[in-house]
């Protein structure tokens, strides 16, 4: 398979340019929940909408409830949802869209499977701050939740987060300014070529 190979249809077309003469990006932003994923993305897409990007963010649980209602935690699940994940930011990225993925990911077998989907204007990015910082944000409850029993398999807890291997950048929120994380991501996608210098 090719990246366009259902590009409306017709296997062997090519996407038109987008308007603003972009070639669309996927950032596919990892890591525990509260690490940071979600603010981090929210920052970025006000970024590059100020630079004249059209921008999706693919966050979590949102894009969950839109995708993936019938799915649940499960490993295989997980995965399935990711898949689709990176079918939706595939799809957009070569349509000119920056695409902004906010995801655990908690299995290195879906970040190399959406590399592999998406191809060369695809960059992961490990947003990283350990268990015990996101513990103390707690942003949505959730920790407090499964250490109450009514949240089950909480990724970091009683369900696997797999440390990313490959990871093109890491931004290490625990020790690291929003803004700063915001630019060291902005300079990784110049470097990567898919914003200008
Ligand atoms: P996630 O989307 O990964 O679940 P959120 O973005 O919802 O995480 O929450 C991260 C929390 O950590 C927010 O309250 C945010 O203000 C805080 N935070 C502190 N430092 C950073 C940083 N460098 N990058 C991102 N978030 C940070």
């Amino acid at each position: 398979m090719t990246s366009h190979d259902s590009f409306a249809g017709h296997p062997s077309a090519v996407p038109p340019p987008a308007p603003n003469g972009h070639s669309g990006f996927v950032l596919w932003m990892e890591g525990l929940s509260g690490a940071g994923k979600s603010t981090l993305s929210k920052h970025l897409a006000n970024r590059l909408t100020a630079l004249g990007w059209r921008v999706e963010i693919l966050d979590g649980d949102e894009v969950r409830r839109g995708l993936s209602p019938e799915l649940g935690f499960t490993r295989k699940d997980r995965e399935t949802h990711a898949h689709r994940v990176s079918y939706v930011a595939r799809v957009l990225s070569r349509n000119g869209v920056a695409v902004l993925v906010a995801l655990i990911t908690p299995y290195e077998t879906s970040r190399k499977a959406a590399r592999a989907s998406i191809g060369e204007r695809f960059t992961e990015v490990y947003v990283r701050a350990p268990l015990e910082v996101c513990q103390e944000r707690d942003v949505k409850g959730l920790y407090k939740g499964q250490k109450a029993g009514q949240v089950k398999q909480m990724t970091g807890v009683d369900d696997p987060f797999e440390e990313p291997s490959a990871p093109d950048l890491i931004v290490d929120t625990a020790n690291t300014h929003v803004d700063q994380c915001v630019e060291s991501i902005l300079q990784h996608a110049r470097s990567k070529g898919f914003l200008p210098h």
